[in-house]
Order: structure tokens, then C-alpha cells, then sequence
């Protein structure tokens, strides 16, 4: 499989006039077409800094990005960011409305996704008409819209209850399998990174290095949360990760 994203010994520092603070040291992986990644690690640890590097907003200090073929990279955030002014559909053709890109073919695409994610409906209602869950489908077919080669995704599901959190979650990761979308998901829920991804990386406290990497692989669908969350698999790879993160915290309580 081709790389569509590699990053080689990137490192990031933040000045400001308190000093500097290192944020990455040394980050180095390769993201394959169609994989996704989860990326797990300590809160504070450099993870939105990391995401915010891919994306292109922040300028390495040191290493080097690349991108496999030009993709352009949709972004989804902790909180939905939609218009309350807009109805559901104007929110979701926003993006396409930004890049001067409203085509039949893209309305189309935009309404195909509304209806196949159950929210066509609801395309003519305001955002706070929705549930939570729901509303994180709007801002994910807004992001999908302008057809991205790359998602990125920062702790996109940590604003929902438990409950909505476990099927929004499913039903997201299921969407981005389905279209055989890049996706890049930033995560402190461990159950979420084992339970969605094909690999998860394991983030050092600050400044963040990759510690350790584990690949995911079920002898079954993820079409339910439960199910998968039954597997030996699952709990394997969850007191694996669990691990590491805790050798981690264990480490900084008795370093001075
Ligand atoms: P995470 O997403 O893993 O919680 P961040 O990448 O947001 O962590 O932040 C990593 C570290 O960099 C934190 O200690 C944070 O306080 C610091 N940081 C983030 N943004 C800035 C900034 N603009 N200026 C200075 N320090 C920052
Ligand atoms: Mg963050």
C-alpha cells in the first residue's frame, strides 16, 4: 500500500513569553491510503498540535511532511460548529459553498449522504432542533462534502454522552470505512481507538513521541459496538494500550 501521509522526525516547539514549550519531539510515522489511524495519548501531551501539523496551520520546526498524491484534508472538531442561522442542508454545503464548488453532481453527493446517514429528514431544520449525535453527523457530511483525501478528526465524539458517544462513533467509523476514506482520528478514549481503528499509536506524555504501535484486526464486521467490545481481541488490545498509558503517567510521578 502507498503512502498517502508520512511524517519523518517532525518536531514542534510553542514560544511565547513564558519560554518554550517543546510539544513534539522527533514524530515519525506513515499513514496508508484507505488505513485508519487512531492516535492515543496523555491530555496536553501535543496530540491537537500534532493534527494541526498535518492540516498544514502550524510549520514544523524541524522533519518533513509529505503527502503521497495532492489530498485535500477535511477537518471535524471536539464541537460541531454549526450555524445556528443556517438550516441542517445550508450547513452542510458550506464548505462547498467556501471553495466556489455547488454543482449539481455535489448537491447531489451532499443529499445522497443526508439521506444514507438518516438526516434527510431533518435537512430543512435548525441545528438545535437535532440531538447531539445527530448534529455530529451533520458536521461530519459537511466535512465529507468537499470530498476530502484525508480526514482528520480531533476527539470528535468527547462533547456526546456515553451512550450517544458508543453509537455515533460506530456509526461515524462505519461511514469512513464505507467510503474508504484516510482517516485520522485523535482520541483519549482507548475504547474508541480499539473498537475503530486499523492501528493505533501510543503518544508519550510532553513533548509527545511515539511510543508504541499496535495494529487492530477483528474476525468480524464492526457493526456493533457491543458485539466488538465482546471480542478477546477487544480486551487484549485494550490492556495493551492501557499499559503503555499508565507506564506513562507511572513514569511522570516519579520523575521530580
Ligand atoms: P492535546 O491535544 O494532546 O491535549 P495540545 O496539542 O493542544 O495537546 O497542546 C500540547 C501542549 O502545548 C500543551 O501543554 C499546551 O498547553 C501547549 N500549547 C498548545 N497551544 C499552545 C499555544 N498556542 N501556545 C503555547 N502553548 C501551547
Ligand atoms: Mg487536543
Amino acid at each position: 500500500m502507498q503512502a498517502l501521509l508520512s511524517l519523518e522526525n517532525i518536531t514542534y516547539s510553542y514560544h511565547n513569553l513564558n519560554g518554550e514549550t517543546p510539544a513534539l519531539s522527533d514524530i515519525t510515522f506513515h499513514v496508508t491510503e484507505g488505513e485508519f489511524l487512531a492516535i492515543v495519548g496523555p491530555s496536553g501531551c501535543g496530540k491537537s498540535t500534532l493534527l494541526s501539523i498535518i492540516a498544514g496551520l502550524l510549520e514544523p520546526e524541524s522533519g518533513t511532511l509529505a503527502f503521497g498524491s495532492s489530498s485535500s484534508i477535511g477537518y471535524m472538531l471536539q464541537h460541531d460548529h454549526l450555524f445556528e442561522w443556517r438550516t441542517i442542508y445550508q450547513n452542510v454545503i458550506l464548505g462547498l459553498e467556501l471553495n466556489k464548488a455547488l454543482t449539481k453532481e455535489n448537491i447531489d453527493y451532499v443529499l445522497q449522504l443526508l439521506n444514507d446517514y438518516g438526516l434527510y429528514a431533518f435537512k430543512d431544520k435548525k441545528p438545535s432542533e437535532l440531538s447531539g449525535g445527530m448534529r455530529q453527523r451533520a458536521a461530519l457530511i459537511r466535512t465529507m462534502a468537499i470530498r476530502p483525501g484525508l480526514l482528520l478528526l480531533d476527539e470528535p465524539f468527547s462533547a456526546l454522552d456515553f451512550q450517544t458517544r458508543m453509537t455515533v462513533s460506530v456509526d461515524i467509523g462505519n461511514i469512513i470505512r464505507n467510503t474508504g476514506k484516510t482517516a485520522i482520528l485523535i482520541t483519549h478514549d482507548l475504547s474508541e481507538a480499539v473498537t475503530l481503528a486499523d492501528r493505533v499509536l501510543v503518544l508519550s506524555g510532553r513533548p509527545a513521541t511515539v511510543k508504541y504501535e499496535l495494529p487492530i484486526h477483528y474476525d468480524m464486521e464492526r457493526t456493533s459496538p457491543l458485539l466488538i467490545r465482546n471480542t478477546n481481541a477487544y480486551q487484549t488490545y485494550f490492556n495493551l494500550l492501557w499499559k503503555e498509558l499508565s507506564d506513562d503517567l507511572a513514569d511522570k510521578e516519579t520523575k521530580p
